[in-house]
């Protein structure tokens, strides 16, 4: 994600339209695997430079009832702080941990957007999703994915369902 340092940027005001169409950058959760696309403008401001743009591209995740891996669209709105210092330099992430320190995105006399892109991405990767909004999930007993059928014992379940029921509505014998 490296393109030639344009001039423009170290002005205020000045700016530069970057096409994204890589790769996850190295340090991306490993849900990451397809190609992250999309548009980044950098424009210079009085400290440091103002990223704005969108980025796409598919986390793959395992459905948080079933477990099975299924792709999950993410449609990334950037505005972000950024700051032309080494994405190398240790120095930059000094702050890193603390909320709104601006993003390196220097790499030798290049830019380079894979420290802002790898931040964006982790940052908005779902905590839990659903391979279906309906997943039915697995049996926790025998293990069966119940979206392909009832399994055993939750038929058992149920008919112990039905005949508490059935005592219910039965009249108390004494
Ligand atoms: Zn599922
Ligand atoms: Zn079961």
């Amino acid at each position: 994600m490296r393109y030639p340092l344009e001039p423009a940027i170290t002005q205020e005001c000045g700016w530069v339209k970057l096409r994204v169409s890589a790769p996850p950058p190295a340090g991306s959760a490993p849900e990451f695997r397809d190609l992250v696309s999309g548009t980044i403008v950098l424009t210079g401001a009085r400290a440091g430079i103002a990223a704005a743009g969108r980025l796409r591209t598919q986390a793959t995740l395992a459905c948080s009832r079933c477990t099975k891996q299924h792709k999950v669209r993410l449609d990334i709105e950037v505005s972000e702080e950024c700051a032309l210092e080494d994405i190398d330099q240790p120095r930059a992430y000094q702050g890193a941990a603390s909320e709104g320190s601006p993003i390196p995105i220097l790499n030798g006399n290049e830019l380079d957007l894979s420290e802002l892109v790898r931040q964006l991405l982790n940052l908005h990767l779902p905590p839990r999703s659903l391979c279906k909004p309906d997943c039915a999930g697995i049996c926790p007993d025998c293990g069966q994915d119940l979206n392909e059928g009832m399994c055993e014992c939750n038929k058992q379940a149920a008919d112990a369902r039905l005949a508490g029921l059935g005592d219910l509505f039965s009249p108390a014998e004494d």
